[in-house]
């Protein structure tokens, strides 16, 4: 996997979706086929040997390598959505964000105690989301949970939200 070519795949847009904020576009690794399959490859590679059988995406950027990585894997996807969108038994968490709080929920019969399962989301910022999913899956009490991203912004320190025995890892980090 050449890393230094995906980087430079992702378009950086400057004061998005407010000023200050240097929006990281995943939308531009998934255009050239070449990148995506290198993406996927290199996602691929780091599980591939760890016995996984469920990929979950939180929605709504980790709908789109979760489901790839899944397949290739020969695991299920299992998606985290928003409320009201799920329509069986759920659970749910809320948690708060900069502004106000934000729920997600997961089916019930989603995840089992057999499970070894990867959260995936295309980026790692505060950490907020993924910690709340993490706690969400926590209920399921599966054999092992990992933590992947596309993208890390390292300043933000997100991964030290993240207790020891959870593996996090991200293909593409910033250091600023
Ligand atoms: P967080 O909970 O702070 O780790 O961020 C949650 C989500 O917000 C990430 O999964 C991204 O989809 C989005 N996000 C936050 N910061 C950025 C950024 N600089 N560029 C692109 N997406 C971002």
């Amino acid at each position: 996997m050449n890393v230094e070519k995906l980087r430079d795949s992702v378009r950086n847009v400057p004061d998005f979706p407010i000023p200050g904020i240097q929006f990281k576009d995943v939308t531009t690794l998934f255009i050239d086929p070449k990148i995506l399959d290198e993406l996927s490859e290199g996602l691929v590679e780091m599980y591939k040997d760890k016995g996984v059988s469920k990929v979950v995406g939180i929605e709504s950027r980790g709908f789109i390598m979760g489901p790839m990585l899944a397949r290739d894997l020969n695991a299920g996807f299992v998606p985290i959505r928003k409320p009201g969108k799920l329509p069986a038994e759920t659970y749910e968490i809320s948690y708060m964000k900069e502004y106000g709080s934000d729920t997600i929920q997961i089916h019930r019969d989603a995840i089992n105690e057999n499970d070894i399962v990867v959260l995936h989301d295309d980026l790692l910022a505060t950490g907020g989301t993924m910690l709340a999913a993490v706690q969400l899956i926590k209920k399921f009490n599966p054999k092992k949970i990992y933590v992947n991203f596309l993208i890390e912004l390292e300043e933000l320190n997100g991964r030290k939200l993240f207790d020891p025995d959870i593996e996090v890892e991200a293909i593409i980090k910033y250091a600023v």
